[in-house]
């Protein structure tokens, strides 16, 4: 079958296409511009045809992706801003959400063959932020970063306004596909990853243009830029993209997952945990905090892993080898 990827070169969906190539899928993926394809089609080019890239300029106009849905089997949608530096919280919600309807307006209208369509929350959508910690299901709602965007606007924090855009994209997503599902020729599956780390194939010039998660950990692990304090209590959970781009291809293989939001979390860090393995793997690498204890950390977001092993059963990268392959990749690049 053909699958259609939104947003082809970025970091998880370029993994995304990747794996659903090595699973034998066709895949179509869309672009913001044409200049971003080259790179995608140098990369894929030995599966000839079964690959191709198209140009939506503007994915929140509605009929934006009327084409592009046209004769695939299968849909996975992962546009969507993610970063901390919005002024207006609109820059992220209008894209996230009117991404989000827009492509399942064409779907609805132009997806004749379409079964299926993932697409691709966060667990921003699900956590709320705690000093206490808490084990979170899919059950969970991110009320509060929506809150405090209505509450503060523009002055609300960078994730806040981040986290209510997925969450409001997500609520969105759902309300469409209750209100249509009995007249579709698909159904729907949310996927909400935590923290995404692992190496990058995507087109980066320069570290500091990295997607959010991976600056952050070419930041904190590579560079050193966190305190002591900091690399000891800050954290949350994380997935391996390579484990994320396979939860996409079987999220499309599973009938089971119909009509599911599914969190895909391979567990809890710290920061000072990446830290102590790469400074293990190499010595120019900062040690970071020395008396940091593992079995001592508080980890105030968790995650239920119960529904993905039932769904899905993916056996998760350990944080031993995400940390290993993404200093292969920063290595290759020279960045380290
Ligand atoms: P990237 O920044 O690498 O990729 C984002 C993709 O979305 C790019 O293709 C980008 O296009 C596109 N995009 C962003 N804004 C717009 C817009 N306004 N209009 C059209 N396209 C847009 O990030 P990730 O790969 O990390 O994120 C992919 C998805 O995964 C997002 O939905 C994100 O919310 C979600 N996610 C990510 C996590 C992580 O830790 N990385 C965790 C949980 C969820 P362009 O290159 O042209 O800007």
């Amino acid at each position: 079958g053909k699958v259609l990827v939104t947003g082809a070169n970025g970091y998880i969906a370029v993994w995304v296409v990747k794996t659903l190539l090595e699973h034998g899928f066709s895949v179509r993926g869309t672009v913001r511009a044409a200049s971003k394809a080259a790179h995608l089609r140098e990369l894929f080019k030995s599966y000839g045809d079964k690959f191709e890239v198209v140009v939506v300029e503007d994915i929140t106009k509605d009929g934006a992706f009327d084409e592009a849905v046209k004769d695939v089997d299968a849909i996975e949608h992962t546009a969507s801003p993610f970063h901390f530096k919005a002024v207006e919280p609109d820059e992220l919600i209008v894209p996230a959400v009117h991404g989000t309807t827009s492509i399942l307006k064409s779907a609805q209208k132009y997806g004749t063959s379409v079964k299926r369509v993932v697409i691709t929350s966060s667990c921003a959508a699900v956590l709320t932020p705690s000093t206490e910690p808490r084990v979170f299901s899919e059950a969970d709602w991110n009320e509060a970063s929506i809150q405090e965007v209505k509450e503060k606007g523009r002055d609300a924090a960078g994730p806040a306004k981040y986290r209510a855009s997925k969450t409001l994209a997500e609520r969105a997503a759902w309300e469409f596909y209750d209100k249509n599902k009995g007249s579709l020729s698909w159904d729907l599956v949310v996927l909400n990853p935590p923290f995404v780390f692992g190496p990058t194939i995507h087109e980066v010039d320069v570290p500091e243009n990295l997607n959010q998660s991976a600056r952050d950990w070419y930041l904190n692990v590579v560079k050193g830029e966190l305190d002591n304090d900091s690399l000891a209590n800050i954290g949350s959970s994380y997935v391996d993209v390579r484990d994320l781009a396979l939860a996409h291809t079987l999220a499309l293989q599973k009938p089971d997952a119909a009509g599911e939001r599914i969190i895909i979390s391979a567990g809890p860090w710290k920061w000072q945990d990446f830290v102590s393995v790469a400074h293990r793997l190499d010595s120019r690498i900062p040690a970071g905090n020395t008396s940091y204890d593992p079995s001592k950390a508080v980890h105030l977001v968790q995650y239920s892993p119960e529904k993905e092993r039932r769904l899905l059963g993916i056996k998760f990268r350990s944080l031993e080898e995400t940390t290993k392959d993404t200093l292969e990749d920063f290595k290759a690049r020279g960045w380290l």
